[in-house]
């Protein structure tokens, strides 16, 4: 009988053990990022018109005397997403015809934080109508462009994915928001009714906007629904409340009338990333894991920041 106490005894003792490390293992792994490698490709000597693009998910470096069409499609070739950066940035804007000019980039920052503090100019939502109108489909981005830990954490999108691959799904399908400080809780579209709804965390302006800018509907409050009339050719969401902005993804009105939008109401996107930050890896890492956020990319100029110290 003391025998079979014993070993009861120390069965439970070492399941405690097991179940520590385990655990213990289990925290250590939730306890990182999803990481992916890039860079701001900017002219060696900020040679003027110096135009910047946050490079990501690419592993090597692209070549700066390339124009700016040669370099958005050496980053295509390596798989990449060529985002262009602060389109409104005094000394590196882009302007509507370049925009327009140029093909097959991946997104554009519609907020960034850094330009924004620094000269008031973070916000291009002028610039994005005027590629949306114009028919090309590039994604929102909201990022903070810190150069240092005191300017992080201004400007970040939001999405759901769990790891590295997700992560590129995330950004791929275009599920996430941008955003420079609000939230927004509930995004869905209802395809029978052509109904778009938001609502967000505070009482906030809403805003649906279409082609050239046009404002179609305003309202404040916590919730609201805008039912897509058909000649709007994209209708994206603003809300603005205390903490800042948050913009939608465009609803796409396509030539038949149907809607192509990317969020799907079961998978609200929850997790903040941030796309385009400076910074040594070990610093930039902890501090983005130490304010809740779930994946980043660092953007040094022209350097992609080594794999090889990932997540040592
Ligand atoms: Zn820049
Ligand atoms: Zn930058």
């Amino acid at each position: 009988m003391r025998k079979i106490i014993y070993l009861v005894i120390s069965l439970i003792i070492l399941l405690l053990i097991v179940g520590g490390v385990f655990y213990f293992w289990w925290q250590r792994a939730g306890d990182s990022l999803c990481y992916l490698t890039g860079e701001e490709n900017v002219h060696p000597e900020h040679k003027l018109p110096d135009h910047h693009i946050a490079a990501l998910n690419i592993s090597e470096h692209i070549d700066n005397e390339l124009t700016l069409q040669q370099k958005i499609d050496a980053i295509n070739n390596q798989s990449g997403y060529a985002i262009l950066a602060h389109p409104n940035m005094p000394k590196h804007i882009y302007t509507v015809p370049e925009l327009l000019s140029l093909t097959n980039y991946f997104g554009i920052e519609i907020f960034n934080g850094y330009c924004e503090r620094k000269r008031g100019k973070g916000f291009a939502e002028n610039k994005w109508d005027a590629v949306l109108t114009s028919g090309k489909k590039v994604w929102g981005f909201g990022v903070d462009d810190a150069h240092m830990d005191s300017w992080r954490g201004y400007g970040y999108s939001v999405g759901n994915f769990s790891d590295d691959e997700s992560f590129k799904e995330c950004l791929e399908s275009g599920e996430f928001y941008a955003s420079s400080g609000s939230k927004f809780t509930y995004i869905s579209f209802y395809e029978p009714l052509k109904r778009i709804t938001v609502k967000t965390d505070k009482t906030s302006w809403i805003k649906f906007f279409g082609k050239n800018g046009t404002e179609y509907y305003s309202y404040y409050g916590q919730g609201k629904s805008y039912y897509i009339q058909g000649d709007e050719q994209y209708i994206r969401v603003r809300i603005a409340n205390a903490d800042g902005r948050a913009w939608t993804q465009p609803f796409w009105i396509e030539e038949n009338g149907s809607v192509t939008q990317p969020y799907d109401v079961a998978d609200l996107p929850t997790n903040k990333f941030n796309t385009h930050c400076h910074g040594v890896f070990d610093t930039t890492y902890d501090w983005y894991l130490n304010h809740g956020y779930k994946g980043i990319i660092i953007t040094n100029y022209n350097r992609i920041t080594d794999l090889e110290v990932k997540r040592n």
